[in-house]
């Protein structure tokens, strides 16, 4: 028997763009061949854009916004069960695909990660796509060779919910972690998460030498433009810069200098067309080294009923750490 659940649309209409709440059938969503109810979806940055229409990330509409969810397996006519709890980003999802803001989702199965260990769906979305984006940054560092002992690692944006769970992990991985941050009130936030040191983001958002004092052995940047570019030139020599945000621009005024002259290389890092063994690797390390105490200080909760405000809010850098959308309240 179909029930109807409710989602939240963004359109686009002559006026401008309209976000409106509708009452829906598992038949109105886009075709997949596994239905999950959703617990919890959570808000990014990317979201902010959608919500607010920034920017073109919706390509098809009406569209559910969301880029991420977590929640059980209802039915599947792919790899799943009934109850198997799962967690879903990237793939489309509020940009050509119905996203997570809503309380059912039609997916295909194939985009599905299972969720590991005694992670909850609670914890997959105050993760969520920024925080998997944080564990891509650690994964490619790692494989560009970063270890501890190579010297402190620079995470800009770091307030901001890339950037908290990129502290957090890099913290308990050992790591000496240099945050960055417009908001001088969150270093007591930023060195609970694990930050050893707090610099202002003025420090890096001057004008760009290519060339500066070699002062970390690498970065996760989620700001782009000036900071990353001033950034790639405090990189010391051998040193790598996981480059994952446009917070701060999309340009990037830098030179060669530093990867010719240092060697530094530049990680490119994209979360939603990410291999699925890169996707299961990435949550089974959240898994084990993420502090789940330190998750729930970074993490808001918020009913979808009252995410509107917060599409502004993230945009204008006023979101502290994660926020997970309740789909059910
Ligand atoms: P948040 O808004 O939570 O964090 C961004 C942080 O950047 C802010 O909290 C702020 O940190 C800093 N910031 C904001 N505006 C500026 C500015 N104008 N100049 C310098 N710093 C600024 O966003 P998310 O953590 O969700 O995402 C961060 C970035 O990563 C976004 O650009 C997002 O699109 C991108 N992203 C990319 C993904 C990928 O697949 N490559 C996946 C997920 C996110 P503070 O106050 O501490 O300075």
């Amino acid at each position: 028997m179909s029930e109807r659940f409710r989602a939240l649309f963004v359109d686009k209409t002559d006026d401008g763009q309209t976000v409106a709440f509708k009452d829906i059938l598992v038949d109105d969503l886009m075709p997949g061949d596994t239905v999950v109810r959703v617990d919890y979806s959570t808000l990014n940055y990317k979201d902010g854009l959608v919500l607010t229409g920034a920017a073109p990330v919706a390509r098809s509409f009406p569209m559910i916004p969301g880029i991420d969810l977590a929640g059980t397996v209802e039915t599947s006519a792919g790899d799943f069960k009934p109850g198997d709890r799962v967690v879903l980003n990237g793939y489309g999802l509020s940009e050509t695909h119905f996203g997570g803001y809503a309380q059912k989702a039609r997916v295909k199965s194939k985009w599905l990660v299972p969720l590991a260990g005694d992670m909850t769906t609670h914890d997959a979305m105050a993760i969520g796509t920024a925080g998997y984006t944080a564990m891509l940054c650690v994964l490619a560092l790692e494989d560009a060779g970063l270890t501890p002992d190579k010297g402190p690692v620079l995470v800009t944006g770091a307030a901001g919910g890339v950037g908290s769970v990129a502290v957090a992990i890099l913290a308990k991985l050992g790591f000496e972690v240099v945050a960055s941050t417009g908001r001088e009130q969150e270093g007591e936030y930023l060195t609970h998460l694990g930050a050893g040191s707090i610099i202002p983001r003025a420090d890096l958002s001057g004008d760009v030498r290519a060339l500066n004092k070699e002062l970390y052995a690498c970065v996760i940047d989620a700001v782009g433009s000036k900071t990353l570019a001033n950034a790639i030139s405090m990189t010391k020599y051998g040193g790598a810069v996981a480059a994952c945000g446009l917070a701060g621009g999309m340009d990037l005024p830098t030179s060669v200098a530093p990867f010719i002259l240092r060697g530094v290389s530049l990680l490119g890092i994209d979360s939603v067309q990410a291999p699925m063994a890169r996707r299961v690797e990435a949550w089974k390390r959240l898994d084990t080294d993420l502090d789940l105490s330190k998750l729930e200080t970074m993490t808001q909760d918020v009913p979808l009923s009252g995410i509107e405000d917060f599409g502004q809010k993230i945009l204008a850098g006023q979101v502290r750490g994660r926020i997970v959308v309740d789909v059910n309240a």
